[in-house]
């Protein structure tokens, strides 16, 4: 199958109990079986069912099989939001006293929760890249996890994936890439040696800009050693389902941060038309951005132009597709302000991945907490815009865009 006609049919068809071409949304908590013997068997993974939404639901496990399949994992497991899919995908192997070695140009909410994960004895060593040399450089016997997003927001650098997953791999270590911002259209993130895949699916998978959710994806291929991931030993009898059963039977369930049935059929929705979005979008934002080139005393950044540092790695990895986002310096705080408050069709929003175009002055708002050192290594300058293009008509973004600018 091909990506469209995956993203309809692939481990999809529809409600086999009623023809529903969807899957019905579930809006229930508890699910009711016919004998205590029924429930017991259920309760105890001896018969397949449902017994209470925080564990499992109809309407999140046809979310979850659609993206696992999407992203070519063995599984996979819907959170409450994005974040709560970052912190799960950590907590789920680690321990006081371990390592994490990131990006320091992370979605702010990430640094921000390496910072609270101080608290319960994680640390985390960042670098400005992630690349096989820093993580050669940074690991140490603690390091349990190299984590990094594969088109850093906003900076937009592309990490290079298959290097940096040997650099791991080569200590013991797996690469948990949070690919947000790539989307299974542009990559997937398996066929390049990754282990484990979040997404906050609030975004792109989303897309209409409806719903707060995440996703952690397993590949199945990392070899856990149990003698260091401890945690893991007692499911190891589930072989390459290790990791996922210790996230379900454990941290993920008991801290409660399952995804409500609504928005897992708001998601599923959205995954049919990302095909059609994201080709939509990657389109707009090139236009976007050669025509932003042109202009005199601004700078772009967006890593499908020729002359971004990345071309190289966008070509190879994402077959010359840079995304939705791109980042303009406008010149002064003031330009920007100015810029923003000109345009007719863009809102000034803190969101990306929506159908419509939203702006947004980084350094006074998702950055407004961090140290200028923070901000700069996340690219973020005090006259930056960052733009996440939607699906408008181009000739219609670029007039919005080039009125605003005259403006000014
Ligand atoms: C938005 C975002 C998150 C957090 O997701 P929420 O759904 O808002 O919790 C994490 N990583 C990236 C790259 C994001 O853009």
């Amino acid at each position: 199958m091909n990506f469209n006609t995956a993203l309809l049919h692939e481990s999809f068809s529809g409600d086999s109990a009623t023809g529903a071409t969807l899957t019905p949304i579930c809006q229930v908590s508890a699910f009711a079986h016919e004998s205590a013997e029924k429930l017991e068997a259920v309760f105890n993974s001896k018969a397949f069912g449902y017994a209470y939404t925080r564990i499992s639901n109809p309407t999140v496990d046809a979310f979850e099989k659609r993206i696992a399949a999407l992203e070519k994992g063995i599984g996979a497991v819907a959170c409450s939001s994005g974040m709560a899919a970052v912190t799960m995908s950590l907590l789920n192997i680690l321990q006081s006293g371990d390592e994490i070695i990131a990006g320091s140009s992370l979605f702010s909410g990430t640094i921000d929760l390496f910072d609270d994960l101080k608290a319960f004895g994680i640390t985390t060593r960042f670098t400005d890249e992630v690349t096989a040399e820093s993580v050669a450089e940074l690991v140490t016997d603690k390091t349990k996890a190299v984590f990094t997003e594969l088109i850093g927001n906003p900076k937009l650098n592309v990490v290079d994936i298959k290097a940096v997953a040997e650099a791991a791999h080569s200590r013991g270590i797996p690469l948990i890439i949070d690919s947000t911002t790539a989307t299974p259209y542009l990559i997937n993130p398996f066929d390049y040696g990754a282990d484990i895949v979040v997404h906050s699916s609030s975004k792109y998978i989303n897309g209409g800009g409806n719903a707060i959710s995440g996703v952690i994806i397993d590949s199945g291929n990392f070899k856990w050693d149990t003698e260091r991931y401890s945690g893991l030993k007692e499911y190891a009898k589930f072989g390459k389902l290790a990791y996922l059963a210790k996230l379900r039977g454990g941290i993920w369930r008991n801290t409660g941060c399952c995804l409500a049935p609504m928005n897992a059929f708001l998601n599923s929705i959205g995954l049919e038309t990302l095909g059609l979005r994201m080709e939509r979008l990657c389109d707009n934002a090139l236009h976007l951005a050669r025509f932003l080139k042109n202009v005199p005393d601004m700078e772009v950044n967006y890593p499908a132009l020729e002359d971004n540092p990345y071309y190289e790695l966008v070509k190879s990895q994402f077959g010359g597709k840079g995304g939705a986002i791109l980042t303009l310096r406008a010149g002064s705080k003031e330009k920007a302000f100015k810029l923003i408050n000109g345009l007719k069709y863009a809102s000034v929003a803190t969101n990306i991945g929506d159908v419509r175009t939203l702006v947004i002055h980084p350094a006074s708002t998702i950055y407004t907490h961090s140290t200028e050192q923070q901000k700069v290594s996340a690219g973020v300058f005090d006259d930056s815009i960052r733009i996440s293009v939607g699906i408008e008509d181009i000739d219609d973004l670029i007039g919005d865009f080039k009125q605003a600018i005259e403006k000014i």
